[in-house]
């Protein structure tokens, strides 16, 4: 669920990178080489080219063809077929410029040791970048054809049908398009304004440094990042304390420039907001993707009349772990010790497809061919890239890589990134290339009805009450996680937004006193909230992807409402949303919701997945009485 790289982001739509959960903990011991991984376990790049040679042919052949499109150039307003003509040798550009740059960093990614594919990433990112230069007049030139005009280019070329929704979007922000001297200034502005960004990175990722704790038992521990995630969740309290008073020391020290890194970044977004002439910087934002304000808005308020099941997982949590006071540095600890569920890859691969049986015929016979077809690369190897991702590649088919270590989290992280690769696989096959990729906001939605289905399978299936207690930790956590968390984060985005945009100055102190003050909100009465956690807002690198995070808590909620509504209504709700994902991008992400059942813009999303913690919770209590 993380966010795409930037690069990425503009030329793919289609490449989804893992959640931290998926990323974790892989055991780096006796990591094979890759040709002693079995053929059956590889995905088969073959499907895009048979041989580099081939690359290399495409390569040169697209490379030749980018001086086509300045044919069009300053000639989109003359007539209907040139518009056509345009469009569809962008497209073919597009298709083929993806491909290959797919092609190539798809087998860096299975090594990343191998210079040869890293060279030809290289060359293909530098393609990528040509290509988008090539094209870039396209959409300014159409926003320059008067909207009477466009209209009887639409009505007399019948090829246009497809770009219907490409048209209306563009044209949608036509309001928000400057004159060209100010859209060059703009442009040029961008640089400078990422200034705060980049040092808020180089001073979390590079400057800062972290002191080294000790566990309880006395052995001395370097504190990180990465580590700190790891020791946060230990049943070894000591160390999560030292792990937590270590870090958050750490950024304590540099509140304040923290606070001018994040301060500069609202002031950024608002400048351009004023500039683009959006209302503020939270509508700027959200109009990019057609999101109404009040499904930002109704995310905030739902959750937050549902604080109380979370104040009693709290409070739950603090008797499971037998403490007189509970922590913020308790809140990561698993309810239960972690049980070694193991699940082969075969047995992992069963459980996905009887999970996913709900969603009828025709995704399990999609579903096999995902799993039967070489799109999977199953294990680890050495240099592999870590984590998991689907990608799907237009006009082939999509692919998947893992890392599959036999947990419980294995099988699910299958589960989800099948649910990418199969809206891939139905949005590619029945939309035209340019309604075919989909938004981050629909994307999760598909991976997340399948974790959910496979979940509900399990807790169905599973009598044990070990493994009980493991599966609702975890699917707690996630909602702790991914509805709680992030909606407060994306409380946070927009109350310092409107202070800034109110005039009032931010400074360290206003920073740890919102953050403080959310914290008691959201965790109640039963939780100490330490001092140490008001300087968390330093620590959110999401915070420079202003006005994202409450995706998360859309798209999973989303996911949870549909999944529930297709293990109770059966076939109608099942095929509302096998509807939802051949529809790919050819409409906004919440009319798409809309037909398949569930309306962002009403609670109704986000109260079914908090009813389903509360029972859960239900459950948690009478198995903690029992054990
Ligand atoms: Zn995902």
């Amino acid at each position: 669920m993380s966010i795409m790289p930037k690069l990425l982001s503009a030329v793919l739509g289609t490449l989804i990178f893992a959640t931290p959960a998926e990323a974790a903990g892989q055991e780096h011991n006796k990591v094979p080489p890759r040709s002693e991984i079995r053929d059956e376990y590889k995905w088969n790049l073959r499907d895009m080219y048979a041989s580099d040679d081939e690359w290399q042919n495409d390569f040169v052949s697209l490379k030749a063809s980018l001086p086509e499109m300045n044919q069009y150039k300053n000639k989109l307003g003359q007539s209907s077929e040139i518009l056509l003509s345009c469009l569809k040798t962008r497209d073919r550009i597009n298709v083929a410029s993806e491909k290959i740059f797919a092609y190539a960093r798809m087998h860096r990614d299975e090594n990343n040791a191998d210079t040869k594919y890293q060279a030809m990433t290289g060359k293909a990112e530098s393609l990528l970048s040509e290509a988008g230069e090539s094209t870039a007049f396209v959409e300014p030139e159409i926003l320059a054809i008067p909207d009477a005009k466009l209209a009887e280019f639409r009505k007399s070329e019948a090829g246009l049908a497809e770009y219907s929704f490409f048209f209306e979007n563009l044209q949608r922000q036509k309001k928000h398009v400057l004159s060209p001297r100010e859209e060059e200034l703009l442009a040029r502005m961008n640089e400078v304004a990422d200034a705060s960004e980049n040092t808020f990175n180089m001073l979390a990722h590079a400057d800062l440094r972290f002191p080294e704790i000790a566990d309880s038992a006395g052995k001395s521990l370097q504190l990180s990042e990465a580590r700190y995630r790891l020791f946060i969740m230990s049943p070894d309290r000591k160390l999560r304390q030292q792990a937590f008073a270590g870090l958050f020391g750490a950024y304590n020290q540099y509140r304040n420039t923290f606070a001018s890194t994040l301060a500069g970044n609202v002031k950024k977004n608002i400048f351009f907001a004023n500039s683009r002439k959006y209302e503020s910087a939270i509508d700027a934002a959200l109009e990019t993707n057609n999101v109404p304000l009040t499904v930002y808005n109704n995310v905030i308020s739902t959750v937050e009349n549902h604080l109380q099941p979370l104040h009693r997982y709290v409070a739950l949590k603090k008797k499971a772990l037998k403490l007189d006071e509970i922590h913020m540095y308790d809140l990561y600890t698993p309810i239960v010790p972690d049980i070694q569920l193991t699940y082969s890859y075969e047995e992992g691969r069963d459980l996905v497809r009887k999970a996913l049986k709900p969603l009828g015929d025709d995704y399990l016979t999609a579903l096999e061919q995902g799993l039967s077809n070489s799109w999977i690369d199953v294990y680890e190897n050495q240099g592999k890239q870590t984590g998991a991702y689907s990608w799907g590649v237009f006009g082939v088919h999509p692919f998947i890589l893992l890392n599959y270590n036999n947990r419980y989290d294995d099988v699910s992280t299958l589960a989800h990134e099948l649910g990418h690769a199969i809206h891939s696989f139905y949005s590619h096959k029945h939309q035209p290339y340019i309604n075919s990729s989909y938004t981050i906001f629909s994307a999760e939605v598909a991976s997340t009805t399948n974790e959910t289905l496979l979940m509900d399978y399990m807790l169905k299936t599973t009598q044990d009450k070990k493994v009980r207690l493991y599966l609702i930790n975890q699917y707690l956590e996630q909602v702790r996680a991914t509805v709680y968390r992030q909606t407060m984060f994306a409380e946070f985005e927009k109350l310092l937004h409107e202070k800034v945009e109110s005039g009032e100055t931010i400074t360290a102190d206003l920073l740890d006193q919102m953050w403080h003050e959310l914290n008691v909100k959201y965790y109640g009465n039963d939780i100490v909230v330490d001092s140490e956690i008001n300087v968390e807002w330093a620590r959110i690198p999401h915070f420079y992807s202003s006005f994202y995070v409450y995706q998360y808590a859309t798209g999973f909620s989303a996911a949870n409402a549909l999944a529930d509504q297709i293990l109770k209504e059966g076939q109608p709700a099942q095929q509302r949303y096998i509807a939802f994902l051949k529809s790919g991008g050819s409409d906004y992400s919440i009319n798409l919701l809309k037909n398949a059942g569930v309306d962002m813009s009403s609670p109704q999303a986000i109260e079914v997945t908090l009813a389903k913690f509360s029972k859960l919770l239900d459950e948690l209590a009478i198995l903690l009485e029992e054990s």
